[in-house]
This record gives structure tokens, C-alpha cells and sequence, in this order.
């Protein structure tokens, strides 16, 4: 359970809001080029069918903003609401541009107006150069962003910082908050608020590490923007995954966070599960029935595996406005002990049978699983239905 949500203010993208006490928003990113449009709303509806709730597009040049502007326009369309990111690097133009097409636009502040490949050392001179360059355009747009009434994240990723700041700050949770911090001098100069930010890294201490310095410093600023939290390039399969949860997990129950993608190297579509288990398995959000079971041991008389496989088939993607905890228990040693705070449980006898408990009284004893896995079934879908 997370202790006690950060505070943070409300930035709105599109009709989502992020921070506050809103729901903790799941986003992804289209994983093809934007110039395939048809390939880009099969992506985007196939998505928000799935739950994602912001999606984000690569805007790489001045063509891929109409070809945004394009996907946006068939979406509405279709009456699919799904707030749009503008996802652009290295050039001020184009993500001035972007504001005038997308909900949101995304920079990275390591690479708006610095160069990533350049000199590695700079003098008290050069260093101020790069801050006046930055705050020139970066104040520009800011005040577009204001103008527009558009939000903007502000990424900060540990594999593009500037040059300069790596060089004064080293290369960790400072100089990755410093490079924060610099741009929000510049928003507040010109009084530009609707800004989220995210520090994001491939490790996971490390992510873990400058979300909690960012999220301190934040907090001692009295400047509380919402955080999109993420651990990038994780890769695929079960590592990524498990990568995922730990970073972002581990940020949920310190109160860090405010909307998350989790990033993998499959279709994006695999991102939703993921994202959807973190935030239920955190306590942030729920998504349906929350299963839990004992591992089974030589105590265990009956076939666990294949009762909570059943029980997942017909309950699994059941949703409503109740939030059920259903525990399958492979005997009575443990079980309901275990089991005490689940609004369902089943429990193995000795003898092969199984028992229905509901809050910890027995309303159903020494039966087959068929009865209990027909009977549970039918319970929880008439609380589901509010009935
Ligand atoms: S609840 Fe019973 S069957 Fe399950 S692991 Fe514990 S002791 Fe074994």
C-alpha cells in the first residue's frame, strides 16, 4: 500500500490530468516511424483499447508534424479522445511547432539547445554560454506553451545529459537534477507551470536514486510538478519487466509518481499488462480482481494450479466498481491466516475437498472444485455487477 501520495499539482494533458490526487495515468509511445500515419492509428487505437491513457509519437522533423497533425485528425474522427505527446530532441523549432499540434510536448533538456557530441571540458565561460543558449529558446517556448495553454515534460535522461552539465555535476542523480533545475528557472521567469518532469535511467538504483534527489529538492523548492516515472531502454521479456516494476514500484510506495510508462523493446500494446499489474500490485490502482495464492506445498491435496487458473479465466479481466481480493489456499495451516484480509477464499482439505470462506466465515464446506470454482464464479460476478 503507499503510504502517502507526494503532493503535487494538476498539469493537464488533454482531457488527462496529471498530479493531484488523480488516478496515476499509464502512457505509452508508438514504435514506428510518424510518417506511417495508417500504422500509427492502428497503433494508437489498438493502445487506448488496451488502457494506455497518453500516448506519445516521435516528431523528428517539420514533416512528421503534420503527419501528427494527420493522425490526430483521423483519431478525433473516430472518436478516440486519447491525449497526444509530441516527442522531439535536439531542435527548438520543432518543438515549437509540435505545440501547436499536440496536447503535450516532450524535450529533453540535455539536448534542446546543447550539443551532445562536443567538448569535454568547458571553462566558467563556456558553461554560461550554454545556460544563455538554453534559456533563450527555452524560454521562447515556454511562453508559446503558456500562450497555447499546453503542457510540456521536461526529460531528463542520464544517457543525454549536456555535456557541461556532466562535466560540473559528474554524471549521476546531481548533475541529472541540476539540468532540472535549470529549466525551471527559465519556466519560472516567464511563469510557465503545466510542466511534468522524469528522470529516467537503464538502472534501476539509479533511477530510483534521482527521482527521490529531484522529488527533495522539489519539495524543499516548494515546486511540486508531477513525475512521470519510468525506467528506459529495459529491454524485453521477464528482466524488463521485473526492472519495471522494481524502479517504478519502488517509487509508487514512496509516493513518487504521478503517470509512468513502462518501457520495452516489444509491441506496445505488452506495456499495458505491465503497467496495469505494477499499479494494482502497489496498491494505486485497481483493474479487477486481485488473486492471490499460496505457492503449495506437500500439504497441499488438491490441483492449486489449475483452480486459480480457472478462477482467472472466468474472473481475471472482470472489472467493476467493487474491488475484490480472492486468495487460493492450498490448506488450513496457513491459509486463512494468510488469507485474512481477502474478501474470498478457497481452502484445501486434507481429504481433496475444498472450502469457501467469505471475510473468514465458511459458506461452503468439503466440496468439489467444480462446485466451488461454479459458485465463486457466480458470487463475484454478482458483486461486480453491484447486485
Ligand atoms: S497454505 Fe498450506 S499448502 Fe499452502 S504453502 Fe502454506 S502450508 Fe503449504
Amino acid at each position: 500500500m503507499i503510504a502517502r501520495r507526494r503532493q503535487t499539482k494538476e498539469v493537464a494533458v488533454g482531457h488527462v490530468v496529471i498530479g493531484g490526487s488523480n488516478d496515476i495515468s499509464i502512457q505509452s509511445m508508438t514504435n514506428i516511424p510518424t510518417k506511417n500515419v495508417e500504422g500509427n492509428v492502428r497503433q494508437i487505437c489498438e493502445l487506448f483499447e488496451g488502457g494506455c491513457e497518453i500516448v506519445r509519437l516521435a516528431v523528428t522533423n517539420l514533416e512528421d508534424v503534420k503527419f501528427f497533425a494527420e493522425i490526430r485528425k483521423i483519431l478525433r474522427a473516430n472518436d478516440i479522445p486519447i491525449p497526444m505527446v509530441a516527442d522531439v530532441h535536439f531542435s527548438p523549432a520543432i518543438a515549437l511547432n509540435c505545440l501547436e499540434v499536440a496536447d503535450k510536448v516532450r524535450i529533453n533538456a540535455g539536448n534542446f539547445s546543447d550539443k551532445l557530441l562536443g567538448p569535454q571540458s568547458f571553462s566558467d565561460d563556456e558553461f554560461l554560454l550554454g545556460k544563455d543558449k538554453l534559456q533563450k529558446s527555452l524560454g521562447k517556448f515556454f511562453r508559446r506553451a503558456k500562450d497555447l495553454k499546453k503542457s510540456v515534460r521536461i526529460g531528463i535522461n542520464h544517457g543525454s545529459l549536456a555535456p557541461r552539465m556532466v562535466y560540473k555535476f559528474g554524471h549521476g542523480d546531481v548533475a541529472m537534477w541540476e539540468s532540472a533545475r535549470e529549466c525551471l528557472e527559465v519556466a519560472r521567469e516567464v511563469q510557465f507551470e503545466d510542466i511534468v518532469l522524469s528522470f529516467k535511467t537503464s538502472g534501476v538504483k539509479e533511477m530510483i536514486a534521482a527521482n527521490r534527489l529531484a522529488c527533495s529538492k522539489l519539495d524543499e523548492m516548494g515546486s511540486y510538478y508531477p513525475i512521470h516515472l519510468g525506467v528506459t531502454e529495459s529491454g524485453n521479456g521477464d528482466y524488463a519487466r521485473i526492472k519495471s516494476a522494481m524502479g517504478i514500484g519502488c517509487l509508487l510506495m514512496d509516493g513518487i509518481g504521478d503517470t509512468l510508462r513502462v518501457s520495452l523493446t516489444e509491441d506496445p500494446i505488452r506495456e499495458m499488462e505491465v503497467a496495469k499489474n505494477i499499479l494494482q500490485g502497489c496498491g494505486a490502482r485497481c483493474y479487477g480482481i486481485e488473486f492471490i495464492a499460496c505457492p503449495s506445498c506437500g500439504r497441499t491435496s488438491y490441483d492449486i494450479q489449475s483452480v486459480l487458473e480457472e478462477l482467472k479465466s472466468h474472473l481475471g479481466k472482470q472489472t467493476g466498481s467493487r474491488n475484490l481480493k480472492i486468495a487460493v489456499m492450498g490448506c488450513m495451516v496457513n491459509g486463512l491466516g494468510e488469507a485474512g484480509d481477502a474478501d474470498f477464499a478457497i481452502i484445501g482439505s486434507p481429504n481433496g475437498t475444498l472450502s469457501l470462506y467469505q471475510n473468514r466465515n465458511c459458506i461452503l464446506k468439503n466440496v468439489s472444485r467444480k462446485e466451488i470454482c461454479k459458485n465463486l464464479t457466480k458470487i463475484c460476478q454478482l458483486k461486480l455487477d453491484g447486485t
